[in-house]
């Protein structure tokens, strides 16, 4: 039998899926990760995740086909990590220096922008699998949108479409990782949510605090939640007008915050959308769970495994 695997490099977490050719999962993994770590630290890291991975496939006497990594960052159509802003990684082959890492593993490792991934897994295995026109978002330290038009992903020219997380809301809004002002992710990412630099912050704990919080009633998190869900609800808007998308599907962070951002962006998109009431797009939550992005990167090897781009 064989296997295919997606792995996730985001800046708090890695994780890791495997699933077989009929895309049923053989292995669920997450693990914080210090993503303020060099691209050497970080490739070594990773490495040593993959090849326990492969062991585990191997022990079940899987052949691996593939390996796809998702970075949160734009990936040039070579697979070469061009800006990934907040991990501070710049024009690294990452694709080339695992495949060193793990000496020659046998199989190819393909490297992708993270929101790609996370839309290519909502397209196989989503909630609204098979919808041709559907858009994921991610909700994590970064926001960036997997934009699949047509049946297809849409990656553009140079392989850097959908980076909506950099689109200026606000030029006096806070300072984003990229360098600008008040770009959406610094508005809406999950820095935002918590109300600090993201670099200072134990993520997952701290969004499980807001959770509760909101849960409770609080005023304070809740109105900070209202005021991400109209920032996020501006950018979704943009997407609509842009994109004509069925389906915008939120993930990462945003699915536990869900309940309380989701009032808030509806209401944006309602007043935003030139087009609204003529079929409307829904904005939903990600059903899939928070390693989208990993799942989506075994859809892309089974997607070159379909396509016979991959011999099995
Ligand atoms: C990056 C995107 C990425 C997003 C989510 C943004 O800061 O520019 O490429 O998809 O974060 O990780
Ligand atoms: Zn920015």
């Amino acid at each position: 039998p064989y296997a295919a695997i997606g792995v996730e490099i985001n800046v708090d977490f890695v994780s890791a899926v495997a699933t077989d050719l009929a895309g049923e999962r053989l292995l669920t993994w997450r693990r914080a990760f210090s993503g303020g770590d060099s691209v050497n630290q970080g490739i070594a890291g990773v490495g040593a995740i993959i090849r326990r991975v492969v062991g585990r496939m191997a022990k079940e006497e899987r052949q691996v086909l593939g390996l796809a990594v998702a970075v949160p960052g734009l990936v040039d159509v070579q697979g070469t990590v061009r800006i990934a802003p907040n991990l501070g990684w710049r024009d690294a082959d990452i694709g080339g220096d695992l495949t060193k890492a793990l000496r020659d593993p046998g199989f190819p490792i393909q490297v992708d922008n993270d929101a790609n991934l996370a839309a290519l897994a909502e397209q196989r295995f989503g909630a609204h699998a098979g919808a041709s026109d559907l858009i994921y978002l991610t909700g994590e330290v970064g926001v960036g949108a997997g934009v699949i038009l047509d049946g297809r992903l849409r990656r553009g020219r140079l392989g850097f479409s959908g980076e909506i997380g950099h689109v200026q809301l606000d030029p006096d809004g806070p300072a984003c990782h990229c360098g600008r002002r008040g770009c959406l992710e610094a508005m809406a990412g999950i820095g935002a949510v918590l109300g600090k630099d993201p670099s200072q912050a134990e993520i997952q704990m701290e969004v499980e605090e807001s959770v509760r919080l909101a849960r409770a009633g609080d005023p304070a998190t809740l109105a900070t939640l209202e005021s991400v869900g109209h920032s996020l609800g501006k950018g979704v808007s943009a997407l609509v007008n842009l994109l004509d998308p069925e389906v915008v599907i939120l993930g990462g962070y945003y699915v536990p915050l869900a309940p309380w951002l989701l009032p808030a962006v509806h209401e944006e998109v309602r007043d935003r959308v030139i087009a609204s009431g003529s079929g409307g797009c829904q904005v939903v939550a990600s059903t899939l769970g928070h390693d989208a992005a990993a799942l989506g990167g075994a859809a892309r090897v089974l997607d070159s495994v379909d396509s016979g781009r991959l011999p099995r």
